[in-house]
């Protein structure tokens, strides 16, 4: 394997007393979109901060394209950011916003503004150039800063939590967008997110985070095929968790359960158990059935399209059986 374009090794963050990052390993491959995935507290800001040089670690080394890193100051690790909030300077054009860093770098004029114009024509943004931040929209401004950032042809680009504040559509858009920009650029590319959506989308390698430590690292149908453990297989959407005799703790994600009449007859070797309908909750494109089996609690989405519309409606009360087939049957390791 090549050397990776950052690693951290055995990497702590103490703030006080509390441990935010627990003797981390990972190796951020170039050229590709790593996604630091977990829910909100678990240490993916602190890592990419760690990463950034805006704080350094408690304990461990950075390394960053071969070299220990790990007392080098921000400004001298070459690393492109886009945070949440976009950051812009107000009272300069968007070319200039662009422009800035490379201007701090002493590029020469004319090198400057091909690159600004280049930039902004990446993020469709070229015909904006001499208007000022405000008179752009959210979505416009959260492209500008991604431009600024690559701008510098930085050695990495991190992305903390670029997408959300913006719009539930534009968000999906912008998620296309990075991703396009990242295999024009060869961009080795970090991004946190506690967005499951987001990370199994865009990462080319997906590593999930749970209290300061690495729960799973993968590509995304790694992971979301084979969760490592309960938390993972959680937070990925996997709502039925269920003691199978022989099989110990298993794991079914609810459009991969089945719902079937009471008195049907199954093949063996997957799931099929008798249950009663408890709720109903009606979502659109799909409904969610809560069913009651044996005193297991199970989650059964039902996905409505011109062949189903014509089934019966369940009802709270009804009998049914629960099947699923062996494939989409998760094994999960004892927790
Ligand atoms: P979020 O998605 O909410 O930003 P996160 O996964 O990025 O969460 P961090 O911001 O890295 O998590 O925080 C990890 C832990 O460290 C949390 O328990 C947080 O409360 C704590 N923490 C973060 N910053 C500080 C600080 N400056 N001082 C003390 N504790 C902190």
């Amino acid at each position: 394997m090549s050397t990776p374009a950052a690693e951290f090794v055995n990497v702590s963050q103490n703030y006080g007393s509390s441990l935010a990052v627990d003797s981390i390993n990972l190796q951020i491959e170039e050229g590709k979109l790593t996604t630091l995935l977990g829910p909100s507290g678990c240490g993916k800001t602190t890592s990419l901060r760690m990463l950034a040089g805006y704080l350094q670690p408690t304990a461990g080394q950075i390394i960053i394209g071969g070299s220990d890193a790990t007392r080098l100051p921000p400004e001298k690790r070459n690393l492109g950011m886009v945070f949440q909030s976009y950051a812009l300077f107000p009272h300069l054009s968007i070319a200039d916003n662009v422009g800035y860093g490379l201007k701090l770098r002493k590029v020469p004029a004319a090198e400057r503004k091909a690159r600004i114009a280049e930039c902004l024509d990446m993020v469709g943004l070229g015909h904006l150039a001499s208007r000022k931040p405000k008179a752009l929209s959210g979505g416009q401004q959260q492209r500008v800063a991604l431009a600024r950032a690559i701008a510098i042809r930085p050695r990495l680009l991190l992305l903390d939590e670029p997408l959300s504040n913006l719009d539930a559509r534009l968000r999906v858009q912008m998620r296309a967008e990075i991703r396009r920009i990242q295999a024009e650029t060869g961009l080795t590319v970090v991004l946190v997110t506690h967005d499951q959506d987001e990370a199994l989308e865009m990462s080319d390698s997906m590593v999930v985070m749970r209290a300061g430590k690495i729960e799973q690292t993968g590509s995304p149908s790694e992971v979301f095929t084979a969760p490592a453990s309960r938390f993972v297989a959680d937070f990925l959407g996997y709502e039925n968790f269920l003691e199978l005799p022989g099989r110990g703790l298993v794991t079914i994600r609810p459009e991969h359960l089945h719902l079937a009449s009471a008195d049907s007859v199954h093949d063996a070797g997957g799931l099929d158990v008798p249950a009663v309908v408890t709720s109903v909750a009606y979502r659109g494109t799909d409904e969610i059935l809560t069913v009651d089996a044996a005193g297991t609690v199970l989650k059964v989405s039902v996905h409505r399209n011109s062949q189903t519309a014509a089934l019966p409606a369940l009802r709270p009360g009804d009998p049914v059986r629960v099947t699923a087939s062996g494939g989409d049957i998760v094994a999960l390791p004892a927790d």
